[in-house]
């Protein structure tokens, strides 16, 4: 029951962004459902994030906003395509603004949750629930969950841990005439022109005309020429509008993160590593955790009970990352070889949930020499000291 006085809050979600609008949603669609919820929502213009892919072989928490599917995909490298059909996995998209709009219908129909735009400036612990300042104004919860993360802030020990980036560049492109296949999308296509392995293309066509092309890459590039040419000569659109857009930058690093802030305040997201370190994926990761808090709230009445993430998988991120670091033309042959036996496995072991004997298949016939190499290397690094960076170390 929720016998708060009128200005204490059961929970306070610190962002409105992935993290913080699905774990209101989640709450609200379990046992939690007649606690109460204050959401800061601090969103900028910048925070143009418009499309969350994710794949599953069921149906997830967000499953009633998951505009596109499919089984079909393809894999493209200088070589040519590999076709992927995938079996019990289904690659999915939905758009970050139904999420929005859904967790914000949600929280008006009850008027115990309140949505307050604006910058939450402190949280301050205050005995038994916490203090949280926003526009100059003071609300009190029981718990907070805090989605807040600033790239800069993030301190990674690079003697133990790798820190690179991954920046998006997303245009959503309408084709004159009909141009796609829309039940096939592009999961990689290494064919940007850049430096083998360092950046990739995915494509997801949402119709005959209209498609998202985004552009991944480890350094920062001026992207508008590598997408002209990527459009025109690889996708041979000779015309196209762009009609929207998404950037961003997330952090790869498998540095562990803490979970417990202060006593009552509990990151989610990105600041709970929910960010898989070698794939820049999240979304599946976040459910879960959130899932994990809604577990733990109501069994234990504290938000702090998951299960550890997987120390075996933390190291293979990292000797994933020690390749895209320091290797990087490899990495299109590996992915190419992952998916071409069984592409199912392959994206159970992206999304950690491929078991020992999945993993020995799938690495079995991969090319051993780059990860012993880069496996020896990462551990040097965590017995010497940081490694050079790419640049320096192709010197
Ligand atoms: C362009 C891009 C595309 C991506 N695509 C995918 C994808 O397809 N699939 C996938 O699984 N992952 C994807 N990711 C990775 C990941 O899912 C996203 O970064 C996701 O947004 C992480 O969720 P989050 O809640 O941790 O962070 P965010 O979604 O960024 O939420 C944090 C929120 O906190 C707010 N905030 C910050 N400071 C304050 C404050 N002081 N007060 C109040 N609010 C504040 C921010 O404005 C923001 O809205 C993508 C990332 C980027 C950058």
């Amino acid at each position: 029951m929720n016998d708060r006085p009128s200005s204490l809050f059961d929970y306070c979600i610190v962002g409105a962004g992935v993290s913080g609008l699905a774990l209101a949603l989640q709450m609200m669609d379990s046992a939690l459902s007649d606690r109460s919820i204050l959401l800061v929502d601090g969103a900028h213009d910048d925070d143009a994030l418009r499309t969350l892919s994710f794949w599953s072989p069921r149906p997830t928490a967000l499953d009633a906003l998951v505009r596109h599917r499919w089984s079909s995909l393809v894999l493209q490298s200088n070589d040519g395509p590999a076709r992927i059909e995938l079996a019990s996995e289904q690659y999915q998209t939905l758009f970050f603004a139904d999420l929005q709009r859904e967790a914000k219908r949600r929280l008006a129909e009850r008027s115990a949750h309140l949505v307050i735009e604006g910058r939450a400036e402190r949280v301050e612990e205050r005995g038994d629930h916490c203090e949280i300042h926003v526009n100059g104004a003071i609300y009190r919860a029981r718990w907070v969950f805090d989605s807040r993360f600033k790239r800069g802030e993030l301190s990674v020990d690079t003697t133990k841990w790798h820190a690179l980036e991954q920046r998006f560049r997303g245009w959503v492109v309408r084709a004159e005439r009909d141009h796609f296949e829309p039940e096939r999308a592009t999961l990689m296509d290494f064919r940007t022109g850049l430096p083998a392995g360092t950046a990739f293309f995915y494509v997801l066509p949402f119709s005959p005309r209209e498609a998202l092309v985004e552009l991944v890459t480890l350094d920062p590039v001026d992207p508008e020429p590598v997408f002209e040419k990527y459009l025109a000569s690889v996708l041979g659109l000779d015309w196209y509008e762009i009609v929207a857009r998404e950037a961003g930058v997330s952090p790869m690093t498998e540095q562990p993160f803490d979970l417990r802030v202060s006593e009552h305040v509990r990151a989610i997201g990105i600041p709970a590593g929910r960010l898989k370190a070698s794939t820049g994926y999240a979304l599946t990761r976040i459910l879960e955790d959130n899932a994990a808090i809604v577990r733990s709230l109501s069994v234990f009445g504290h938000p702090f009970e998951r299960q550890d993430d997987s120390s075996f998988y933390r190291a293979l991120d990292a000797v994933m990352l020690e390749l895209w670091q320091r290797e990087p033309a490899r990495v299109p042959a590996i992915f190419e070889a992952m998916f071409s036996r069984s592409p199912d496995r392959a994206l159970r072991f992206l999304d950690e949930r491929a078991s020992l004997r999945e993993v020995l298949a799938l690495i079995a016939p991969l090319p051993p020499a780059p990860f012993i190499r880069a496996m020896l290397r990462w551990i040097g690094r965590r017995l010497d000291g940081a490694l050079p960076d790419r640049a320096s170390s192709e010197r």
